[in-house]
């Protein structure tokens, strides 16, 4: 492996962060890598010194010199990356810049901060990327807030504090000022952030579906090898720049002059295709890097995806990708269409080139890529790109998704996904995305989430798939289950407006398939609205006394091209209804073409927001009329397939149509508190973790505001008789026992005791329940509300998953629960209560009691700002939360919490930083 760092392995320390190394684009499309300090990263800070002027050398400990001293070399390279921590900035594997922050004052959450770039570096934004990934990763150590020392007239320093959107606060002291700001940003700031890395990683990708000019290398003469298919393909589409073919054992290809290597091309190259076997790929990726290529389509296969060998030689070229800024797609991978008439490339090697239109795809998978693009033409699918990312060592959906934000040609997303790198980061980009462009999506495979520990209520919910759902549902993705699916939403989408809500009119020549299509919709939660007498009257006086008019409109089997045509102008024009549903069963050969004409003909002419779908009922499909791209009417042989396209339409545009949620901050909270609970708690643990005591757990609720019944723990009877009296009324005994997970399943809970001999005998029963009783919980009987489960579990690759559901002991039993990934929005909050159905009990369901809904939904958003806080928080579950009647508040009354360190080799998957790329140690 090369050894680009000129590390030794040998020499990372044990609480090195490795999962904070990144690759990060620039806005200028080139990149860096920032990776935590080592120690071995000495010479790499002396030589940037050396390379910055005085001018440059602004910081206390950098003083106006160009050497540092070995004391401070060793001092500035030795952190425990937590109280004092430093990220290197590498360029080609040269330290361009580094950031570090030092918590000296440990009463306080604040830490000075320092920055330094090379002269010849700056302007390209890698200051204030650095600053901000120092910010989130001190803000994961739980640091609120940086200071920093700035000269007056440092105005590069000053740009890049102020480009990073941080709120300061500043203190001129002779001619210094004093910066201090918070480490998390501020919702402008997010904005910012986010905008930038649209504009760098949309950048970063354009040589990819745009070049200018291209090199196949493995072009081969033999039509039927992939390297001569993809040759053809690429040339029959008539490219709009060159292409030039290499290949060192052919003089020509196809009528083209070939070169021995890419750097034997005359001219520039921007895209460079790789079809040669796996062991030659590396020589080709340096000669491409050499050559100044800007994207690679890496199609060999034989990588990660087939052996540890294949895994390193990937990481290897992966590594010459990274350090030469180019993009590569793949590999194992299909390659790419862009199917605009100014670009013209056909770069993949399949047999069918799809028609031109307004769909992006992209498929994990190479095969199915090609099965893809044959139901693409087969189903007149118009197609804008489409790219095969195979093992997405470099180029991921998330970049994609980045690039047809702004990409003219496209309309609609399509996504085929077997596994994500960054859940946290997608759903990001995929909520702001699909506000103004749908993403449809297949995800095929299981997540690893399997492996999670399933010790509390809440892990043993979270199966397998469930994240997967919940995070498509709240970044408003449409999740398909097949491919005919798929393929079913996307012509609907792609060629109709939106439906502008749930009512549905349909129109039909056969009473049974209409009824069909009426169960259809209306099991989907579509409504078949009864029309008004009016509407009824305007369609009768175009059809025969025999005809139904109600809705579904039967025009009965006689009806031709005349009735269709009036009809549907009625509909069309009607406010009763937001969708027109035609069924048409050919009745007789002769009146098939001119009623589909007819059809076609109202769809074209319609300029209104209605939408049209059509189920054409033959075992011939529907004539070229509607089958033509022209017609933009879907058609569907079986009305049940039309109503679940439609369903999901209509879905898809209600998430759209509510307002984006926010996410809550809580001025009230005390994180500190919580903060200091959970690290003396480590302390006790070690690395490992483990639940935190009953008394801790209480003190942490407590300062994020969640309300809890009074309780104290007793250790004899006498003790507990005295904490009853002080609480008063009737109280709840419940042992503490490391054995008793679930601790009324082994009689350890004893409600609703009154008088001091009760509590005497509920004390001694409770106890004798367990073989190591340590002690018994005394608590407040809160004899009314609703038992509800709040609870949150982490998931290895999606981060903390938040779960509600109603039902106490009996929650995994009935299994109507809701989860979403952390953070919770105020939306998401909403859209989860509503979303179990036993919840309705909480709006008085049958004039039961009802529940107090905002105070729950208040306490889903402390415990989502809770785990915002705390990373060490591995489990915790609320089960039950009490919710009282109306204006009375929740109680928890039962709460359990596991922690652990998050030290050394953790991967943030809490932490989403805008443009970078998780990079592996060289
Ligand atoms: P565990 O979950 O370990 O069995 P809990 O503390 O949740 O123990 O108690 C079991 C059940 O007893 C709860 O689900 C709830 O129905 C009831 N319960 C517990 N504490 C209280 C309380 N303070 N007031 C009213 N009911 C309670
Ligand atoms: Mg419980």
């Amino acid at each position: 492996m090369t050894d680009t760092g000129g590390e030794p392995p040998q020499s990372v320390p044990e609480a090195y962060p490795q999962g904070w190394i990144f690759d990060v684009a620039l806005r200028d499309g080139g990149s860096v890598r920032f990776r935590p300090i080592l120690p071995t990263d000495g010479d790499g800070l002396q030589y940037l010194v050396s390379k910055m002027s005085v001018d440059s050398v602004y910081f206390r400990f950098f003083r106006v010199k160009h050497e540092l001293e070995p004391e401070e070399l060793h001092r500035l390279t030795h952190l425990d990356y937590a109280e004092r921590m430093a990220f290197v900035a590498l360029a080609d594997g040269e330290v361009v810049a580094v950031g570090r922050y030092d918590h000296k004052e440990s009463g306080t959450p604040v830490a000075e901060v320092a920055l330094a770039v090379m002269d010849e570096q700056q302007g390209r934004g890698i200051g204030t990327l650095l600053l901000q990934h120092l910010a989130r990763y001190a803000d994961a150590q739980g640091i609120v807030s940086f200071r920093a020392h700035v000269l007056a007239d440092n105005y590069a320093m000053i740009r890049v504090f102020r480009d990073a959107r941080f709120v300061m606060e500043h203190d001129l002291d002779e001619g210094v000022y004093t910066v201090e700001f918070p480490t998390r940003l501020s919702a402008e700031g997010r904005l910012a952030e986010e905008e930038r890395e649209k504009v760098a990683v949309a950048e970063s990708v354009l040589p990819v579906f745009h070049p200018t000019s291209i090199a196949v290398i493995g072009a081969s003469r033999n039509p039927l090898s992939i390297g001569g298919r993809l040759f053809k393909n690429l040339m029959a589409a008539g490219f709009s720049g060159p292409i030039y073919p290499v290949n060192p054992g052919a003089a020509v290809v196809r009528s083209v002059k070939t070169y021995p290597t890419i750097l034997d091309v005359p001219g520039p190259v921007d895209l460079a295709f790789i079809v040669v076997p796996a062991r030659f790929v590396l020589d080709a990726v340096r000669q491409c890097a050499e050559k100044g290529v800007k994207g690679l389509i890496m199609i060999t296969a034989g990588f990660s995806e087939t052996s540890s060998e294949g895994a390193a030689l990937e990481n290897e070229v992966l590594e010459v990708v990274r350090q030469s800024g180019m993009r590569m797609v793949g590999p194992n991978c299909m390659g790419l269409i862009n199917t605009d008439p100014a670009i013209r490339l056909d770069g993949q090697f399949g047999p069918r080139r799809p028609p031109t239109g307004n769909v992006a795809m992209s498929s994990q998978s190479g095969a199915l890529g090609i099965a893809i693009l044959d139901y693409a033409s087969r189903l007149n699918i118009g197609i804008s790109t489409f790219i095969s990312i195979g093992n997405k060592a470099d180029v991921g959906v998330n970049d994609l998704l980045m690039y047809w934000e702004d990409d003219p040609h496209t309309d609609v997303i399509l996504l085929y996904v077997e596994s994500f790198g960054h859940p946290r980061r997608f759903a990001r980009i995929a909520r702001r995305i699909a506000r103004q462009k749908p993403i449809v999506a297949v995800k095929s495979g299981r997540t690893a989430a399997g492996a999670r520990a399933a010790s509390s209520h809440t892990g043993s919910l979270a199966s397998l798939d469930v994240a997967v759902d919940a995070l498509f549902h709240q970044a408003g993705v449409i999740r398909t289950t097949t491919l005919a699916e798929l393929f079913d939403v996307t012509t609907l989408l792609s060629n109709q407006p939106l439906p502008a809500g749930r009512r549905v009119g349909v129109l039909t020549n056969a009473g049974g398939p209409g009824i069909l299509a009426v169960d259809a919709l209306e099991s989907q939660g579509l409504e078949v609205v009864e029309f008004s007498p009016g509407l009824q009257a305007e369609l009768r006086s175009h059809l025969t006394p025999d005809a139904s008019v109600r809705n579904p409109v039967d025009m009965i089997a006689s009806a031709g091209p005349d009735q269709y045509r009036a009809c549907l102008d009625v509909l069309l024009d009607s406010d009763e209804i937001d969708t027109v549903f035609t069924i048409f069963t050919p009745a007789s050969p002769e009146g098939e073409r001119p009623t589909a004409a007819v059809i076609r003909d109202a769809g074209v002419a319609h300029d209104g927001d209605k939408t049209m779908i059509i189920a054409y009922m033959s075992a011939e499909g529907a004539p070229e009329e509607l089958s033509a791209a022209e017609a933009r009417i879907p058609n569907f042989p079986f009305p049940e397939q039309a109503a679940r396209a439609l369903v999901k339409a209509v879905e898809y545009a209600e998430w759209r149509a509510q307002p984006e949620g926010t996410v809550i901050e809580f001025g009230d909270v005390e994180k500190e508190r919580a903060r200091s609970v959970v690290a003396s708690a480590l302390g006790r643990f070690g690395l490992d973790g483990g639940w935190l005591e009953p008394g801790e757990v209480d003190e942490v609720l407590r300062a994020y505001g969640l309300s809890l019944a009074r309780s104290a723990v007793a250790a004899s009877e006498g003790e507990a008789v005295a904490v009853a009296a002080d609480i008063g009324g009737p109280v709840v005994l419940k042992v503490i026992s490391p054995s008793a997970l679930h601790k009324s399943d082994v009689g350890g809970v004893v409600l609703d005791v009154e008088g001091d001999r009760a509590v005497r005998e509920a004390f001694q029963a409770v106890v004798a329940a367990v073989p190591d009783p340590e002690g018994v919980l005394v608590q407040e009987f809160v004899g009314e509300g609703h038992e509800v489960l709040i609870g949150m579990t982490e998931d290895p690759v999606f981060g903390p998953l938040l779960v509600f559901g109603l039902g106490g002991v009996f929650v995994e039993l009935i299994g109507d629960v809701a989860f979403r990934i952390h953070p919770l929005t105020d939306r998401d909050a909403n859209d989860m209560i509503s979303e179990v159905r036993s919840a309705k009990l909480l709006e008085g369901y049958r004039g039961g009691d009802p529940g107090d809904i905002p105070a729950l939904r208040d306490a889903l958003l402390r415990v989502s700002a809770l785990v915002e806080d705390l990373p060490e928080l591995m489990e915790l579950d609320l089960n039950p939360v009490k919710v009282r009647s109306p204006g009375a508040g929740i109680r928890v009354v039962d709460a359990r919490m596991r922690v652990r360190a998050v030290a050394g080799p953790w991967v943030p998957t809490r932490w989403d930083l805008p443009a970078a790329r998780p990079a592996r140690m060289a």
